[in-house]
Order: structure tokens, then sequence, then C-alpha cells
């Protein structure tokens, strides 16, 4: 079978891990702050905060903007429900946008008519890996004096206008779930150039307490106090070896990504029955994702037919997303119905993400440009 994604580890990752395991420090130790170092110089940031996912990751800076009860965030409803939880593990209300038909990125006009005086903060998402317009989100944050987050999960790599995803939000969140750019098995990190910021979200990671275990160890000292609520979302010294090593290889990564990416592109440009989506001029994309759009009047059994005749030749395809406000949970809790993002509701019906992952082979590349061609021909005949 050959997935939609899959991590890379070499010899080199291993070797990595084990030493940690042969050292005195398992969790919170030196290799944390050389991850937190080494991953703030690749995107730019003073501050890198390391904590334990993604998901973490989103928390920590809606806690770092002090967003509360009462406040609203806006967010894509293209997107993993993580961007929206993270504002309701505040005790906040997540306010959907709809996105751009094209790019299925979050849509700067949608993100104005959703602003009100409650509004604390946006959430904009680089889905599939392709940076969303920050100079428009940027100019609309400050008019109304709102904080701008990204969630750049499938972004780590991309650049936008120049500038490295990392450092075009106020805070930025990103993941080493396996699937990612490059993985901890678990993981997350918020940049920043917020020092304050930084300051609290470590507070924030490891129970709001004012010093940690090793810092006190070195002190000679018991004595700490508990000055904010805080969780336990520290990312591990054998997580973040992995890390390091992983990043080292980050460009390799990305590399490969493109090439597979440019292929498909070239390929799907003129395969009738599928589209890719549209890729803003001013990016350099990541390529987490390779999303196409199915002609569903082409392909007989609808998105369902497809998914069945891809694994049927040994193909694992996948759907992202799940509109996040059609989900029942938010339908229950937050009254949200079909209708209130229209173009992300529509875009859903009909998208697809091809296999893409740095150790791919051209063989397997091949394979999948051939099954799809192969599907929609016979739809044809
Ligand atoms: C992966 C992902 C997350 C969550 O990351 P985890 O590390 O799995 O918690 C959040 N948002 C997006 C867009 C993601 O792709």
């Amino acid at each position: 079978m050959i997935p939609y994604g899959k991590q890379s580890i070499d010899e080199d990752d291993i070797r990595a891990v084990v030493e940690v395991l042969r050292s005195d420090w398992l969790t919170t130790g030196p290799r944390v702050s050389e991850f937190e170092q080494a991953f703030a110089d690749v995107v730019g940031t003073k501050e890198a905060v390391a904590v334990n996912s993604g998901t973490a990751a989103l928390h920590a800076a809606m806690f770092a903007l002090g967003v509360g009860p009462g406040d609203e965030v806006i967010v894509p409803a293209m997107t993993f429900a993580a961007t929206a939880n993270c504002v309701v593990f505040q005790g906040a209300t997540p306010v959907f946008a709809d996105v751009d038909p094209g790019s299925l990125l979050i849509s700067p006009r949608q993100v104005e008519t959703k602003i009100t005086s409650r509004t604390r903060a946006v959430i904009a998402v680089d889905y599939t890996g392709h940076p969303a317009d920050y100079d428009a989100l940027r100019s609309i944050s400050d008019q109304h004096g709102i904080a701008l987050v990204a969630d750049a999960c499938h972004a780590l790599g991309a650049s936008y206008r120049g500038r490295p995803a990392g450092s075009l939000a106020d805070l930025t969140a990103f993941s080493f779930h396996p699937v990612k750019h490059i993985t901890t098995g678990e993981g997350g990190m918020v940049t920043t150039n917020h020092v304050e910021m930084a300051k609290k979200m470590r507070l924030f990671r490891s129970h709001g307490i004012s010093s940690g275990f090793r810092e006190r160890e070195q002190q000679g000292s018991w004595y700490y106090e508990m000055v904010d609520l805080g969780f336990n979302y520290r990312m591990t010294d054998i997580q973040c070896a992995l890390g390091i090593s992983q990043l080292r290889k980050l460009p390799g990564f990305l590399k490969r990504r493109r090439e597979i990416a440019d292929r498909y592109t070239k390929v799907f440009s003129s395969v009738c029955g599928v589209q890719p989506l549209s890729v803003r001029e001013d990016v350099q994309h990541a390529y987490h994702l390779y999303v196409v759009k199915l002609h569903l009047a082409q392909c007989e059994g609808g998105r369902e037919g497809f998914f069945r005749k891809m694994q049927e030749r040994g193909i694992r395809v996948n759907v992202h997303y799940i509109p996040v406000h059609l989900h029942p949970f938010y339908r229950k809790r937050f009254n949200t119905a079909p209708g209130l993002c229209p173009v992300a509701e529509e875009e859903y019906e009909r998208i697809v993400s091809l296999p893409i992952y740095p150790a791919m082979k051209d063989g397997d590349m091949e394979k999948v440009i051939s099954a799809v061609a192969e599907i929609f021909a016979s739809n044809r005949t």
C-alpha cells in the first residue's frame, strides 16, 4: 500500500535518540533549548517554545494572548479541528470564516465580515503548506487591534514574499506529528518575537511553575512557586534530540516534496477530472499535502468510487478536511450548521489528498499518476 504520508527516520536520528537514553536527562534537559534555538534560527524569530503537540502549541498561543470567556477568535472552516478546539479550551468562541475557492485558504474578506467588538484574534491556517495572505490579514488585524496567529502545522519551510512561515504572525504553531515535515513522534513549537509571551508559554507548559526541576537541582534548592494555572505540555529531551536531527534534513525533505508536487501539477493540469489547488505567485509552498479537486460528474461512484478504485490499486488517499463547524461537537455546542461557510462545504465534497512524502519513490509517484489517469479515462468511455 502506498500511504498518503509517512515519516523518514534514518540511523542519525536513531543515534541521537539513543544518546539521550544513555544520558541523565530524559525530559526537560539540554536538548530542549538546543532544539528551540535551532528552530528559531530556521524560521527567523527571537523565540521558539517547545511543547508536546501542535495542539498544545495552539493552546499555548491562546493562553499567551489572554484569550478567555466572552472572547471570539476567527478560524477558517477548512482546517483540522485542533485549530478551533484551542479557542474552546480557553472558554472562548471560535467564529468560522469561509475560504477562497481556489486555494481553500482563509479569505481575508471573509475575516473582515466576522469581526465584532469581542474579536481577540484570527488564526490563519497555511492549508496544505501554502501560506495564507499575511499582509492582507495583518492590515485587517492592525486596523481592528486584534492579534494575528498562524497555524503553520502544514507549512514548515514555506515562505511568503520572501519571509519564512513562523515569522509571519504574532505567534505561530507547528506540529511534529509523523506525517508533518519533521517528526518527534508527537511534538509542537510556538515561534514568536514577543519575549514576554514566550516567557508566559514556558510557564504554561509546565504547570505554571516558575522554575524547572533541572534549574532547582542545579541551584541545590527545593523551593518553587505556581504563579499561574498551567498544564504538563513539556517536550522531552528524547523528542528534542530527534527534532534537532530531523531539522537538519528539512531542506532535503522540502526539495523532494516540491519535486513530487511539481510533477503532479504538471501532469494533472492536463488530465481531465482532477484539478490541483491554485497557488499564489508570492509564496514558496511547503507541500505538506497535495490536494486535488475531483470533477465528480466525470467520476463514476463519486468521491467514494475514486477512493475505492485508488485503494484497489494499492494507493491510500485521504480527505483534509471535514469543515470544522460541521462536526457534531460544534453543532451542539455552538449551534453551527451547513450554510455557514458555503465554499468550504462545497469544496469539501470533492477534495482528495494524494500521497506525498519525502521517501516516496519515483515509481510510486508514477503509479499514483497512472491510477488517476486510468480512473478518469475509463469513466469517459
Ligand atoms: C497536525 C495539525 C494540528 C495538530 O497538531 P498535533 O501535533 O497533531 O497536535 C493542528 N492544526 C493543523 C492544521 C494540523 O495539520
